[in-house]
């Protein structure tokens, strides 16, 4: 996979922009990418891979990329996402040349609209939000000129002074841009510049009560901060004629930046949206904008995905223009491919039960060697105390075999892992014939599992030592969404919520090596899957993924 995912070899339609740009000299040479986000949550998959591509493309010219805040909604941002999305960011693996701020740039941005008023390019409305909308017009219908569009430049002057000085109440007047009501581009149509809002903002407190819209403050932040390349998602593509609309009428003493759609990324059964994943934490549905259901990068960083691995994804799937959906198998299967060649091998008893060995030496401790990670030699071994009270999995053992149940039942040998061979003999039943412990004999011949006579067995089971046994919670996880593709058919989103997208296991009994565990380590419990521990409490388990490549087997059914 090596070849596939050095970023330096990749190349979609956007890294060939780059080059003809840099070939024609139309920058001079210079790449210069950011990333936008709006601190009004904390940053999910379908972010990672607008900074993948970004951060990439700055790396792969020996450019720079910036973390630019869009901070230009005082009502909805706050301080604590900001310093969410810069932790996010550097734990994917990126550093920002600089952290910056659209709201750095309101003063220079207010005389830039000034500027337009001057020119008879700008006007205040003072229609209502509502008013503005219906008098858009629609697709095949033109708008409607606003009464107060033919305003004169002083007026528009006084008025606009006036809005900043605090002058008058939110949604009383907005600036808007004077360009063409029957614009066969709806954004052109006179799109709100500016609009009044009487809040307090993170970081310039009360002295704005007058805000850019995404359309005045985006691009002429990207040409203050030398952007050369400024890279959005499609739903913006209708927003680039206005975009450049800006740039070509403002005195700038800058290149002009040049904005490239890309497909935003979509994953099955996964929702990204920051309202909406905001929404699921105000609701109680999960935890938190970091519990380990959620598809933001605190939550999967909590579960257990390795950010390289994230990155080797982003790279696979590659840039698009048109929108698609890929599965979360896909990614899964990324994220279980590095864990396999990472994680060091624990065994771990999930749903404990008793299994006493009767013919085992009464206080004896063998110490067992267990490998640590087959993919990786130099991890070496480890100790594992073999004692004559184990657990094992409730699921390896039936009194009444269903047919083709190789593991352990009275009368059948099984081996367990780095152990012994045993045979089931007797069970102890509880009141309501449930079985609460399993008695069984060792063969002392088969020490590391090999029967000196050749004699095999079905299944090998893992265990732990019960005196040994570290007690634990781990929680496995299922789908958050039952639905493949989340509000696609014009339903809420939300509507297919799973109730038993976690179940808490709380009885786990886990070998003693895993007391060393460090917070957010992954680490595979043999045979069930690989497993985070939490990052505020190690004795809490997340399953990050399990050991079946599920990805194959789509591939498979797909193709026959
Ligand atoms: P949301 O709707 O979740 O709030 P947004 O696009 O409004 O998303 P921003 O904070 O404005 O969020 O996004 C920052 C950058 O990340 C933007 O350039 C945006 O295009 C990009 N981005 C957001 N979601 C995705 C996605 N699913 N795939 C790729 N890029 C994305
Ligand atoms: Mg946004």
């Amino acid at each position: 996979m090596s070849s596939e995912t050095d970023e330096s070899t990749s190349t979609d339609f956007i890294r060939e922009k780059v080059r003809a740009d840099n070939a024609s000299n139309k920058f001079g040479g210079r790449v210069q990418t950011r990333f936008p986000p709006e601190p009004n949550g904390y940053l999910h998959i379908g972010h990672a891979k607008s900074i993948c591509l970004n951060f990439g493309i700055a790396s792969d010219f020996d450019g720079v990329c910036n973390l630019r805040f869009d901070d230009t909604n005082p009502e909805t941002e706050d301080q604590d996402y900001v310093d969410g999305i810069i932790e996010d960011v550097a734990w994917l693996g990126f550093t920002p040349g600089e952290v910056l701020y659209a709201s750095d740039y309101f003063e220079q941005l207010y005389q830039w609209a000034v500027s337009l008023i001057e020119k008879g390019l700008a006007y205040v409305d003072d229609q209502t939000a509502e008013q503005i909308s219906e008098n858009r017009g629609g697709f095949t219908t033109p708008g409607t000129n606003s009464p107060w569009r033919d305003r004169t430049v002083e007026e528009n002057l006084d008025l606009f002074a006036r809005m900043r000085s605090g002058e008058f109440p939110d949604g009383t007047h907005v600036l808007r841009a004077k360009i063409d009501m029957s614009h066969e581009n709806m954004q052109m149509r006179d799109p709100v510049l500016y609009r009044i809002r009487h809040a307090h903002h993170v970081r310039t407190g009360d002295e704005w009560v007058i805000f850019p819209t995404y359309d005045f403050g985006h691009g002429q932040g990207d040409a203050i901060e030398g952007v050369t390349h400024s890279i959005c998602t499609l739903e913006f593509e209708t927003h680039r004629p206005l975009y450049d609309w800006c740039l070509e009428n403002l005195e700038l003493p800058f290149e002009k930046p040049e904005q490239t759609e890309f497909a935003r990324l979509n994953l099955t059964h996964t929702i990204t949206s920051k309202r909406k994943l905001r929404s699921l934490v105000e609701d109680g549905v999960v935890d938190g904008w970091d519990d380990a259901r959620m598809p933001t990068l605190r939550g999967v960083r909590r579960r257990g995905y390795p950010p390289g691995a994230i990155r080797a994804f982003m790279d696979h799937i590659g840039v698009a223009k048109t929108n698609s959906t890929h599965d979360m198998e896909l990614l899964e299967s990324f994220i279980r491919t590095e864990l396999n060649q990472t994680s060091l091998r624990r065994m771990a008893v999930l749903r404990p039960l008793k299994l006493v060995i009767t013919n085992w030496p009464e206080g004896k401790v063998d110490m067992r060697e267990g490998i640590n990670n087959p993919e990786d030699e130099s991890a070496g071994t480890r100790p594992v105390p073999f004692t004559g009270e184990l657990w094992i999995e409730q699921d390896d053992f039936k009194l009444e075999p269903p047919p083709k149940y190789y593991r352990l039942t009275p009368g059948r040998e099984v081996r367990l892992r780095a152990g012994y061979f045993i045979t089931a003999n007797d069970v102890v039943l509880d009141d309501d014939s449930n079985v609460v412990e399993v008695h069984c004999t060792y063969d002392p011949e088969t020490a590391g599992g090999q029967a000196p006579d050749g004699r095999k067995v079905k299944a090998t089971i893992h265990w732990v030592s019960a005196e040994h046994a570290i007690d634990a919670t781990v929680n496995l996880y299922e789908r958050l969404l039952l639905d493949s593709h989340p509000g696609a058919d014009g339903s809420d989103p939300l509507s297919s919520l799973n109730p038993n997208s976690r179940e808490v296991l709380t009885d786990a009994k886990l070998e003693p090596a895993l007391a060393d565990v460090a917070r957010g380590q992954v680490v595979q419990f043999e045979r069930l899957g690989y497993f985070a521990a939490d990052l505020d409490d190690p004795s809490v388990f997340h399953r990050t993924v399990g050991l079946r490549d599920e990805w194959a087997n789509i591939q498979k059914r797909r193709q026959s």
